[in-house]
C-alpha cells in the first residue's frame, strides 16, 4: 500500500468513520426524537378530543334531562297530565314541541301501568308507544325509576329506536311543583322525551366542543377515533366519530424541512470540515514525503544522495554474504575547470548530463549515488558484483572520453575510478566507502581517467599523509613553519639580485619535513591556498627591508586555480608595502598543462600589476615552445636536475646551452639553479644565464642572514663579490 492511501485508510478509520457514524446517530435520533414528539403531540390531542367528544355527548343528555324536568316538574302538567288527560294541553306543550324538535322530537306519556296515553313525533301522533320503540333500554331506565316514587327523578340514555336510528331519551315522573296541587297516589305517569341524533344534531354539538367533522357512526365497532355509544342495558350502539387530525404530525411535517435541511447543512459542515482535514493531512504527507525524498536525493541531479547511498550500503554489509559487494567510487576530472571557467550554471548542467549518462550505464545494475560536488558512486551487491564493478568502472570512463556538447561549447571532462570490495567479513560500510576512495584517488594519480582497485599498500601511504596534512594544519595556526631565503645571483655582477622564499617545516617527532612532500600534501589536503597565502605575506613582510634585492616566491598550481589569487596578491602587496616590481612569481609546469586557460589570465594579470612572472622547473615537464609563445613570461628556470653534471657530461652541457638559447631566443631571461661547484657557474654563465642559483653561491638562509649578505655585498667591491661564497 502506498503512503497515501495507507493514511488516507487510518484517517476513515480513526476520524472520518466516527464522525461520520456520530453524525448519521444525531441525525437519526433527532429524527426519532421529532417523531416521537409528533406523536406525543397526537395522542394528547386524541385524548382531549376524545374528552370533548364525551362532554358534548353528557351535555346533550344533561340538557334532554333539563327540558325533561322542565316540561314533568310542574303544575300544570301535573293537572292535565293526570287522571283523563287534557288532549289539548298535551297537543299544545308536547305534540307542537315534537315538531319544532328543538329539545325533543318525540313525547310520550306513560300511565301508571305503562301504557302509552300519548305518543308524539315529528309533530304528529307517532305509530308506536315508547316501550315498543325503544324496548328494553327504555325498560331499565324505567326500572331505576321504579325505586323512588317519592320525588321527581329521571333518567336519561342513548340508544336505538325501531328503525335503527340512535336516539337521547329522557324518561322520569311527572311531578308539580306546588305542595296544594296533588297527584295520585302510587305509581306515577312518566313523561319520556326522546331526541333523534342526525347529522345536524351531532354537527352542532361537534361545532359547541370544536370537534372538527363529528358524525354518528352506527357501527358498534367503530375502528377509528370515536366515543362508543352504550345504550342503558349496556350493548354497543353506534360511536361518536370525529375527523381525525394529528396535529403533531402536522407540526412535523411543518418543521421537517427546516430540520432536514439544517441537519444537512450540519453535515456538510462536517463533510467539509473533514475535507478540510483530510486535504491538510494529505498535504501534510506529501510534505514528509518530499522531505524524506529530499533528504535521501540530490536535487540537481535526482540521484539518491550519500545518506541514502550510506543507508543501503549499510544494509547490504549487514545483509553479509559479503564476497559479492563492490563500491565504485567517480570523482569527475577537470570538473572545477569547467566550473571556474564557464559558471556553476554550465557546471551544473553538466554533472546533470553526467549522471544522466552514468544512469543509463549503471541502470538497475546497482544503487547510484551523487556523494558531493563531482563525485559519485555505485554500490553494487550481486552474485557477480566483482567481475561487474570492473566492467561498469570502465564503461564509464569510456563515457566520458567522448567530449560533452553543451551551449555550444564542447567541454571536456573524464572521470577517475575507484573500486573497493568487501573480500573480507566485518567491514564497514563507511570503510567500504573509504577504500573506493582511496583506490579513486590512485586512479587520479596515475594519471586520471582511469580504475584503479583499491590496494592496502596505497592506502597505507594515504593514511601517512592525511596524518601529515593533519600536523600540517596543526603547524600552521601554531606558525612553527618559518620561510628561508636563497639568493638568486646576477650573472653579470655576481650579486645577489633576488632572494628566494622557500619554506620550512620543523616537525616535532618528525623533525625537518621536506617541501617536495609537505607541499603536495597540502595541495592534495586542501590546504595550499591557506599556506601559500601565508608564505606570500611573510616573505613580502620580510622583502620589504632588503630594498636591494627582488623577492622570489613560489607559487603552487592549486593557488593558480584559485580564481582570486590575483585579488589576494594585490591585497598583501598593498599591506605590506612591497612594490609590485620587486616580486617574482615562480610558477611550475604543472600549471600550464593542467589549466592553460587560467595560467595564461593569470599571468597577463600578474604583469600588468607588475610583478614579473619566472617558469620554475624548467625542462622537468611537458611544456613546449608553443607553451612558452602563448605565455608571456619573463623568465625561465632551468631545473636543477638538467643542470646536474652540466660540468662532467657533455651531452648535459649541449643540453642546457640548447636550453639557454631557446630561452634567449623567446626573449626570456633565464635562471639556472642548483649550481654546486665554479664549472656549473662558469659554463652556465657563459651560455647566457642571466641569473645564476645554488649552493656554490648560497644555501637557503634567515631572513637575518639574508639582511647580513646583502649588508656585505653592499660593502664589498663588485670585482670582490665575484668570489663564490
Ligand atoms: P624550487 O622552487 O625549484 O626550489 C629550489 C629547490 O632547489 C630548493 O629546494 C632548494 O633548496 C634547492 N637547491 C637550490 N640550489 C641547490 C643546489 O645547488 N643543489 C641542490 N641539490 N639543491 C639546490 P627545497 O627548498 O627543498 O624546495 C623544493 C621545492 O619545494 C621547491 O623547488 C619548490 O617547488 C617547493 N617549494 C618550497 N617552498 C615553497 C613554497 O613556499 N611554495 C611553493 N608552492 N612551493 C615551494
Ligand atoms: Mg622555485
Ligand atoms: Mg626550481
Amino acid at each position: 500500500m502506498s503512503l497515501i492511501p495507507r493514511s488516507t485508510f487510518r484517517f476513515a478509520l480513526r476520524i472520518a468513520l466516527p464522525v461520520l457514524l456520530v453524525l448519521a446517530g444525531s441525525i437519526v435520533f433527532m429524527i426519532v426524537a421529532l417523531t416521537e414528539m409528533a406523536g406525543e403531540v397526537d395522542q394528547i390531542d386524541a385524548v382531549a378530543t376524545e374528552r370533548s367528544a364525551e362532554a358534548s355527548l353528557q351535555a346533550l343528555l344533561k340538557r334532554l334531562r333539563d327540558a325533561h324536568g322542565d316540561y314533568a316538574v310542574w303544575d300544570d302538567a301535573a293537572v292535565a297530565l293526570y287522571g283523563k288527560v287534557d288532549t289539548e294541553f298535551a297537543t299544545r306543550n308536547f305534540k307542537e314541541s315534537t315538531r319544532s324538535a328543538v329539545f325533543f322530537d318525540a313525547a310520550y306519556l306513560l300511565d301508571e301501568n305503562g301504557q302509552h296515553l300519548f305518543a308524539y313525533r315529528h309533530g304528529g301522533v307517532a305509530p308506536r308507544g315508547p316501550l315498543e320503540e325503544f324496548g328494553s333500554p327504555l325498560q331499565v331506565m324505567m326500572t331505576a325509576l321504579a325505586r323512588n316514587y317519592t320525588e321527581y327523578d329521571a333518567q336519561a340514555g342513548i340508544m336505538k329506536d325501531r328503525s335503527g336510528a340512535i336516539a337521547a331519551v329522557a324518561v322520569g315522573s311527572i311531578y308539580p311543583t306546588t305542595r296544594g296541587v296533588e297527584r295520585a297516589v302510587g305509581r306515577p305517569r312518566l313523561l319520556v322525551l326522546a331526541h333523534t341524533l342526525d347529522d345536524r344534531s351531532i354537527r352542532r354539538m361537534g361545532a359547541d366542543f370544536a370537534i372538527e367533522g363529528m358524525s354518528l357512526s352506527f357501527d358498534p365497532n367503530f375502528d377509528g377515533q370515536h366515543v362508543q355509544l352504550v345504550d342503558p342495558t349496556g350493548k354497543k350502539v353506534g360511536a361518536l366519530t370525529w375527523q381525525y387530525n394529528s396535529p403533531g404530525n402536522e407540526a412535523f411535517q411543518r418543521v421537517a424541512p427546516v430540520a432536514y435541511v439544517t441537519l444537512g447543512l450540519i453535515g456538510l459542515t462536517i463533510l467539509f470540515l473533514l475535507g478540510i482535514g483530510y486535504a491538510n493531512l494529505v498535504s501534510a504527507r506529501r510534505r514528509e514525503h518530499q522531505a524524506v525524498y529530499d533528504a535521501h536525493h540530490d536535487s540537481l541531479t535526482g540521484l539518491p544522495n550519500r545518506a541514502a547511498l550510506t543507508k543501503g550500503l549499510d544494509v547490504a554489509v549487514r545483509r553479509g554474504g559479503t564476497e559479492a559487494l563492490a563500491v565504485v567510487f567517480l570523482d569527475l576530472d577537470g570538473f572545477k575547470e569547467v566550473n571556474d571557467s564557464y559558471g556553476h550554471d554550465t557546471g551544473d548542467r553538466l554533472l546533470e548530463r553526467v549522471a544522466r549518462g552514468f544512469k543509463a550505464i549503471c541502470a538497475h545494475k546497482g544503487l547510484l549515488a551523487r556523494v558531493g560536488g563531482d563525485e559519485f558512486a555505485l554500490v553494487l551487491d550481486s552474485p557477480d558484483a566483482v567481475s561487474a564493478a570492473e566492467e561498469i568502472a570502465n564503461r564509464l570512463v569510456q563515457f566520458l572520453h567522448a567530449p560533452i556538447h553543451l551551449d555550444g561549447r564542447v567541454l571536456t571532462v573524464g572521470t577517475s575510478v575507484g573500486i573497493a570490495f568487501a573480500d573480507e567479513g566485518g567491514i564497514s560500510a563507511e570503510e567500504l566507502l573509504r577504500r573506493a576512495d582511496v583506490a579513486m584517488y590512485q586512479a587520479k594519480e596515475l594519471g586520471r581517467s582511469r580504475v584503479a582497485l583499491y590496494d592496502r599498500s596505497i592506502d597505507a601511504e594515504k593514511l601517512e599523509r592525511r596524518l601529515l596534512a593533519d600536523d600540517l594544519r596543526i603547524a600552521l595556526k601554531g606558525n612553527a613553519l618559518k620561510i628561508v631565503y636563497q639568493p638568486i645571483y646576477d650573472a653579470a655582477t655576481l650579486r645577489p639580485a633576488l632572494v628566494e622564499a622557500l619554506l620550512r617545516w620543523q616537525h616535532p617527532v618528525r623533525g625537518a619535513v621536506p617541501p617536495d612532500l609537505f607541499i603536495s600534501v597540502a595541495e592534495e589536503m586542501g590546504l595550499m591556498d591557506e599556506l601559500g597565502t601565508w608564505v606570500l605575506r611573510h616573505a613580502c613582510l620580510d622583502a620589504v627591508a632588503w630594498p636591494q634585492v627582488r623577492l622570489a616566491v613560489n607559487v603552487s598550481a592549486v593557488q593558480f586555480r584559485n580564481p582570486g589569487f590575483d585579488r589576494i596578491l594585490a591585497s598583501i602587496l598593498s599591506e605590506t608595502g612591497l612594490p609590485a616590481a620587486r616580486l617574482e612569481v615562480e610558477m611550475t609546469e604543472t600549471n600550464l598543462v593542467s589549466y592553460p586557460d587560467r595560467a595564461q589570465h593569470i599571468v597577463a594579470v600578474l604583469r600588468v600589476l607588475g610583478v614579473t612572472v619566472a617558469l620554475d622547473d624548467f625542462g622537468t615537464g611537458y611544456s613546449s615552445i608553443g607553451y612558452l609563445r602563448r605565455f608571456a613570461f619573463d623568465k625561465l628556470k632551468i631545473d636543477r636536475s638538467l643542470v646536474h653534471g652540466v660540468s662532467v657530461d657533455p651531452e648535459t652541457r649541449r643540453l642546457c646551452e640548447a636550453t639557454v638559447a631557446l630561452g634567449l631566443a623567446l626573449d626570456l631571461a633565464v635562471t639556472a639553479e642548483g649550481l654546486e661547484t665554479e664549472a656549473d657557474v662558469e659554463i652556465m654563465r657563459a651560455a647566457g644565464c642571466s641569473h645564476l642559483q645554488g649552493y656554490y653561491f648560497a644555501r637557503p638562509m634567515t631572513a637575518a642572514a639574508v639582511t647580513e649578505l646583502i649588508a656585505q655585498a653592499e660593502a664589498e667591491p663588485v670585482a670582490e663579490a665575484l668570489q663564490p661564497a
